[in-house]
C-alpha cells in the first residue's frame, strides 16, 4: 500500500475524456491503494452546486478534499471553497506564477502538477510549493535533467494522476524518486 496519493480523479471530472464511469469515489475507497488518499478533481467541474456534492462524497469515505486548478484563471474562485490542498497547473506565463502566490496565501499546501508537461519553470516557483513527480507523465520527459538541479531545494510529492493505464499506481514515480534520491512528502 502507498503511503499517500493526492492526485486522483473520479467521475466528478466530468469533462475529462480519460475518466470512465467506474472511477467512482466509492470504488477508490474500496481499493484503498494508499493510506492517505486525496481526491483532486478538476476545479472547472466543481463550481456552483457541484461542490457540495463533491465534498459530501469525498468526506463520506474519509478521503482528503483537494482539487486540481487549471492556471491563474481559476484561482480566485478556487480559494473561495474549503479545499484542503491544491494541485496547480502552472503554465509558463507570468500570470500563472502570480496565481501561486494567491493559492499560497490560503495557507493550504500547493502542489505543482506534472511541471514538465506544462513547461513550468521551476526557477520561478516559490520554495513553499511541493513539486510533483507524476506517475502519468514523468517518464515521458527527460526528468533527470529537469529535476536534478532542484533536488535539495524543493520538497517533492508523488502522485498517480488517476488516468489509465497508470491509475492508482506510483510505480514509475517511485523509480524516479529513488533515482533522484528524493522522498514523497506526506502532507496529511
Ligand atoms: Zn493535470
Ligand atoms: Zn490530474
Amino acid at each position: 500500500m502507498l503511503e499517500q496519493d493526492l492526485h486522483v480523479h473520479t467521475t466528478f471530472s466530468t469533462g475529462d475524456s480519460a475518466i470512465v464511469p467506474n472511477q467512482k469515489i466509492e470504488f477508490i475507497a474500496s481499493v484503498k491503494h494508499a493510506k492517505i488518499i486525496g481526491i483532486s478533481d478538476h476545479f472547472d467541474y466543481l463550481t456552483g452546486n457541484k461542490f457540495d456534492q463533491y465534498k459530501a462524497e469525498v468526506q463520506k469515505y474519509g478521503l482528503i478534499l483537494g482539487t486540481e486548478v487549471d492556471g491563474a484563471n481559476w484561482v480566485d474562485e478556487a480559494i473561495q471553497f474549503p479545499f484542503e490542498y491544491y494541485i496547480y497547473h502552472c503554465y509558463d506565463h507570468p500570470r500563472d506564477y502570480r496565481g501561486i502566490e494567491v493559492l499560497l496565501s490560503t495557507g493550504k499546501p500547493v502542489i505543482i502538477a506534472h511541471p514538465q508537461a506544462l513547461d513550468t519553470n521551476l526557477n520561478k516557483i516559490p520554495l513553499d510549493c511541493y513539486i510533483e513527480i507524476n506517475n502519468r507523465y514523468v517518464w515521458r520527459f527527460n526528468w533527470r535533467e529537469y529535476y536534478t538541479p532542484f533536488v535539495g531545494k524543493f520538497r517533492f510529492i508523488l502522485g498517480s494522476d488517476a488516468h489509465q493505464p497508470n491509475w492508482l499506481s506510483h510505480s514509475v514515480a517511485e523509480y524516479v524518486a529513488r533515482e533522484l534520491k528524493v522522498s514523497n512528502t506526506l502532507l496529511f
